[in-house]
């Protein structure tokens, strides 16, 4: 996986790289779909959602420029696997899934691999988590219209916020920077995420 599909794409982050090496993603992924966890594509996890394809999960983790002191905020959990790389890359991984049945998988994948810097609820999301901001980088996992106001207010200043954003076919991923007195935000590539559901997201 790391060889054929991170490293000729580009991903050259030796921490990022050692990361998706490390963590098993065949954990994160049903028994049904064991000898297809390292390909190069997503695959679905219950309740009709998907774990990101390897390269999508390194290239969105290597634009947050992580260098293992940050606190960090994702939306989406899914299966677990991109908060389990990020566990690997930063102090401590704020997570927020809004369908029980996988925050519940997740965790005990969590549980299972002893990786103890994951704190994981229910909820909507595109609130945020405020009682534990203000982030060092925020990763949203799903697709949404716009990038949630919320969430930009609870990135700290210096911060990265990376985002897919666009209409529910087609996204672009965006990297939003706050500096102290501007924000900036550059476009990486288009890609395709499930939607992401709630007040600042899709109805
Ligand atoms: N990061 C996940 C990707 C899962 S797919 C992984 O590595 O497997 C995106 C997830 O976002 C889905 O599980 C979906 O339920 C969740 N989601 C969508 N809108 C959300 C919201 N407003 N708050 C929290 N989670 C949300």
């Amino acid at each position: 996986m790391v060889q054929e599909q991170l490293i000729p794409r580009g991903i050259s982050d030796p921490r990022v790289i050692d990361a998706m090496r490390e963590v098993p993603r065949h954990c994160f992924v049903d028994d049904a779909l064991q000898s297809r966890a390292y390909g190069d594509f997503p695959l679905p996890i219950s309740a009709g959602q998907t774990i990101s394809q390897p390269y999508i999960v390194a290239l969105m983790t290597e634009a947050l420029g992580l260098t293992g002191s940050e606190r960090v905020l994702e939306i989406g959990t899914g299966s677990g696997y991109q908060a389990a790389v990020l566990s690997r890359l930063c102090s401590q991984v704020y997570t927020v899934e809004r369908i029980n049945v996988l925050l519940a998988g997740s965790r005990r994948v969590f549980d299972q691999l002893r990786y103890f810097n994951i704190i994981a609820k229910l909820d909507d999301g595109t609130l945020g988590w405020p009682e534990h901001g203000p982030y060092d980088a925020i990763i949203v996992t799903a697709g949404g219209p716009e990038i949630p106001e919320p969430l930009v207010e609870q990135l700290g200043d210096g911060g990265r916020l990376v985002i897919p954003v666009g209409d529910q076919h087609l996204q672009a991923l965006q990297v939003l920077e706050k500096g102290e007195d501007e924000v900036q935000v550059r476009e990486l590539e288009k890609v395709r995420f499930v939607d992401l559901v709630g007040e600042h997201g899709w109805k």
